[in-house]
C-alpha cells in the first residue's frame, strides 16, 4: 500500500531530515521532487500543486530556516499537509438516526461494492452489535442478487428475499418495510452498478435515494483506478450527493493516487478502505496513521 510513494517520499525527505542548515533554493529543490513523486503516484493536479505551495509558503518561513533543525521541521510540515489533504480526522459511518437506519451503497460494476456491503454489515453486527439487513437493487443482474445473499449467509447477516420482477424502488420500500418490522437497526441498500456513469443509472439511485431517505450514501470505488475513481465520485457526488467514500483495493494500490485526491477533489471524506477480498479486509481510513504509512 502506497510503497512507490512512500520510497520516493522517504528518499527526498531522509536527505532533508539530516540537513542542519536549509536555504529557500533546498526547499524549493525539495519540492519539485515531491511535486513529482506525487504526480508520479498519479495524484491529481491541482492536488500536487496546492499541496506543494502550502508546503513551501510554510517552510521558508524564517523560524524553519533559522531553527536548529530546519530539515525535521519541513518533514513535520509535509506531514501535516498529507494529513490536510487525507482529511484531518478520521470519520466513521454515522448511524445517528431513527432505527432502521437506511443506508445506499452506489458505484460502478467491478468496485467492490456488493463485497463492500457485506464487510459494512459484518462489521457494524459484530463490532457495533446492530442488527443489519441487506437488500440488492440490482434487478438486471440476478447473479449480483445472489452474490449478496450468499456473502449474507457467509458472514451471518440476513439478506431480503428475492422477489423476481420487482423495481429497484419497489425492492427499497420492502426493505425499509422488512426492516421496520423485523426490528432491524440498520438497513444496506445494494444498489445497481454499471461499467460507466450513465443516467438511466442515476436516475434509479436518485429515486431510491427519495423512497428511503438514506442516513448515508457510500460510493465504492476501486482505488486502482486511480483519479478514473476521483471522476466516478465527482460524478455520483453531483447527482445523489454522497456523504462518504469507500476506497476498495487499496491493498493492490502501490500509487495512492486515489486516496490522496479523493477528499481535496470531492470535498467528501474516505470513511474506510477496503483491504482485501476476505470479509474482515475493511479498515477506518485515519488521515494521520496513513500519512505516517506514506512518510515511513
Ligand atoms: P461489484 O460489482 O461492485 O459489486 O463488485 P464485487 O463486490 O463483486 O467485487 C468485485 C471483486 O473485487 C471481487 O472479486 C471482490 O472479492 C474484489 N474486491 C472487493 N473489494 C476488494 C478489496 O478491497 N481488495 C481486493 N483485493 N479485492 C477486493
Amino acid at each position: 500500500m502506497f510503497d512507490n510513494l512512500q520510497d520516493r517520499l522517504g528518499g527526498i525527505l531522509d536527505k532533508l531530515r539530516g540537513r542542519g542548515a536549509l536555504s529557500e533554493a533546498d526547499v524549493g529543490e525539495a519540492m519539485r521532487e515531491v511535486r513529482r513523486a506525487l504526480l508520479e503516484a498519479d495524484v491529481a493536479l491541482d492536488v500536487v500543486r496546492g499541496f506543494t505551495d502550502r508546503v513551501r509558503e510554510r517552510a521558508v518561513g524564517a523560524e524553519v530556516l533559522k531553527s536548529v533543525k530546519p530539515g525535521q521541521m519541513v518533514v513535520k510540515i509535509v506531514h501535516d499537509e498529507l494529513v490536510a489533504t487525507l482529511g484531518s480526522d478520521a470519520q466513521s459511518i454515522s448511524l445517528a438516526a431513527a432505527a432502521p437506519v437506511p443506508i445506499l451503497m452506489v458505484g460502478l460494476q467491478g468496485s467492490g461494492k456488493t463485497t463492500t456491503t457485506a464487510k459494512i454489515a459484518k462489521r457494524m453486527q459484530d463490532r457495533d452489535k446492530r442488527k443489519v439487513l441487506m437488500a440488492s437493487l440490482d434487478t438486471r443482474r440476478p447473479a449480483a442478487m445472489e452474490q449478496l445473499a450468499i456473502l449474507g449467509t457467509q458472514v451471518g447477516v440476513a439478506t431480503l428475499p428475492i422477489v423476481a420482477g420487482q423495481s429497484a424502488v419497489q425492492i427499497a420500500q420492502r426493505a425499509m418495510q422488512a426492516g421496520r418490522l423485523g426490528g432491524y437497526d440498520v438497513v444496506m441498500l445494494d444498489t445497481a452498478g454499471r461499467t460507466t456513469v450513465d443516467e438511466a443509472l442515476m436516475a434509479e439511485a436518485a429515486e431510491v435515494k427519495r423512497v428511503a431517505n438514506p442516513h448515508e450514501i457510500l460510493l465504492v470505488a476501486d482505488a486502482l483506478t486511480g483519479q478514473d475513481a476521483v471522476q466516478t465520485a465527482r460524478a455520483f457526488d453531483g447527482a445523489l450527493g454522497v456523504t462518504g467514500i469507500v476506497l476498495t483495493r487499496v491493498d493492490g494500490d502501490g500509487r495512492g493516487g486515489a486516496a490522496l485526491s479523493m477528499r481535496a477533489v470531492t470535498g467528501k471524506p474516505i470513511k474506510l478502505i477496503g483491504v482485501g477480498e476476505k470479509m474482515d479486509a475493511l479498515e477506518e481510513f485515519d488521515p494521520s496513521r496513513i500519512a505516517g504509512r506514506i512518510l515511513g
